[in-house]
């Protein structure tokens, strides 16, 4: 299997420089040459293996440099961390069901691809002969950052450098982030907002000098954002894995189609069940949910995707998004996966800040998904409403999908049934979880969580109360414009 950019669809690398630099030199991503295919009888099989062993599979379709059983091994370590079932379904009703993403370490949907991509570096790093350190600079909206920090953390010949946009992520997510141990890990917050933190770090990556000085120090720089492709394989597998616990608890038949909620920000997550598709697993509508930040469901209505508009902070913070960076793929793929064509939209956006893709092509993404948004007072509602029906306490994020769900079974006639898919647990959001169920929260995160297990029995580990006794490790607050040095001096402190 090769690799394209969505800039240049001449260009052809292998997987593993696909992960090791996660983004073309031309400034587009990597997509697959042409769509892997998982047959039937290969879903079929998934109803008769675990988890580990279906992303196993899902991943051998992209990754050919490796065996399967090099990758199995993988699977197994990085879901040993989890809780239990990495990927559990959970019915609310017939042909209702959530697909829950988040019982990783750092209780976000991050780590199903976050535990998995330092082993798979790992592993391509050791293929190819590369000597240097990887250095991941991270730009996080508050669950990739502690998702890759838990992921890298000590993992030799690695290290990891975070950058958050500075009151702009939750107290835990904070919390989780800036205690994290580890000899190769930095945190620090960026002035701005996530697309502010996401552009710095998107061009320290095209910054030949800082290259240059980081190939001194024995570095050299990749990608652990959505945009690259190692976060891209685990994620495919999640959607199949649903759809063979769908078929082994009898709720549908092989063929039946399946829609799927997600809410999404910088549109990793979706794109994935687009892979999925594509690659032939039965899906029907794909659902893009957004918050107030709805340049997506405005794209997915007009055509144009626009920057001109407000950054509204939300109570879903990893969806508070508005340059949504893996819907490059996605246009790829209607733009007859002509890299012209796309270099051309995406230099508009950088100029104009916008572009049309045209009504008919609208009208071809429109077959497949739909898009819709909730406001913050309309999906605390939701989060509300889902507990009281079906007892079933979700966060704030979770409660965007099923809030744009409604809207869609509301508009639109369809009777499949659909996946929700849970990115995150309560314990991540619980002062806003509690509000949104009419509990006014305690100011101290502590009590908070405490407060949302007495009410409503939803199990708080252990790990994290004990989060907020851990000393903070980092405080450091920078401008944009100084993150290349930032991430110079990083390399140069790294023990060799
Ligand atoms: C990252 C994240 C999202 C958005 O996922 P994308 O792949 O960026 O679209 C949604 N919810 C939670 C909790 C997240 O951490």
């Amino acid at each position: 299997m090769k690799y394209v950019s969505t800039r240049n669809n001449k260009l052809s690398v292998t997987g593993s420089t696909a992960v090791l630099t996660g983004l073309a030199p031309d400034g587009g991503l990597f997509v697959p040459e042409s769509f892997p295919e998982i047959s039937r009888e290969e879903i079929l099989r998934m109803t008769e293996t675990d988890y580990p062993e279906r992303s196993a599979l899902v991943m051998s379709k992209f990754f050919d440099e490796l065996t399967y059983d090099e990758l199995l091994g993988i699977a197994r370590r990085a879901y040993a961390t989890f809780d239990g079932d990495p990927a559990p379904e959970v019915k609310l009703a017939d042909g209702l069901y959530v697909l829950e993403l988040w019982h990783g370490k750092t209780h976000a949907f991050k780590d199903m691809a976050l535990s998995v991509l330092p082993l798979l570096m790992t592993a391509l790093k050791n293929k190819t002969g590369q000597k240097e350190t990887c250095l991941i600079p991270v730009a996080t909206s508050g669950d990739t950052g502690k998702a890759a920090l838990e992921g890298f953390s000590d993992v030799p010949g690695t290290a990891v450098i975070v950058f958050y946009p500075d009151g702009g992520v939750s107290h835990t997510q904070k919390k989780q982030m800036v205690t994290t141990l580890g000899s190769n890990v930095k945190v620090v917050a960026v002035r701005g907002n996530f697309d502010d933190a996401q552009t710095a770090v998107k061009q320290a990556f095209g910054d030949k000098e800082l290259a240059g000085k980081l190939a001194e120090a024995g570095c050299k720089m990749t990608g652990a954002n959505s945009i690259n492709l190692g976060r891209l394989a685990p994620q495919v597998a999640y959607y199949f894995s649903a759809y063979a616990d769908l078929l082994s608890s009898g709720q549908i038949e092989f063929g039946d189609k399946v829609d799927f909620c997600v809410p999404t920000g910088n549109f990793g997550n979706i794109l994935a069940a687009y892979y999925a598709k594509r690659m032939g697993l039965p899906a029907g509508k794909l659902i893009c949910a957004s918050n107030d930040n709805n340049v997506l469901t405005d794209f997915l209505e007009t055509g144009v995707y626009s920057l001109d508009r407000e950054f509204i902070k939300t109570t879903s913070p990893s969806m508070d998004i508005l340059i949504s960076s893996n819907l490059e793929r996605l246009l790829f793929e209607f733009a007859d996966r002509d890299g012209d064509t796309v270099k051309a939209w995406m230099d508009e956006l950088k100029k104009n800040g916008s572009y049309d893709v045209g009504g008919e092509r609208l009208c071809e993404i429109r077959e497949t998904f739909w898009g819709g948004y909730a406001k913050q007072e309309d999906y605390a509602d939701t989060l509300m409403d889902v507990y009281d029906e079906y007892g079933y306490l979700c966060d704030p994020h979770t409660a965007v999908a099923f809030d744009v769900c409604n809207r869609y079974f509301d508009e639109c006639e369809d009777d499949a049934p659909v996946v929700v898919v849970s990115t995150a647990s309560p314990v991540k959001f619980a002062a806003t979880v509690l509000d949104s169920i009419g509990i006014t929260p305690p100011e101290d995160d502590v009590k908070a969580l405490r407060k949302m297990e007495s009410e409503t029995a939803f199990p708080v580990p252990e790990s994290v109360y004990a989060l907020f006794g851990m000393p903070e490790r980092f405080n450091e607050v920078i401008d944009p414009a100084a993150l290349p040095d930032t991430v110079y001096e990083f390399a140069k402190g790294l023990k060799k």
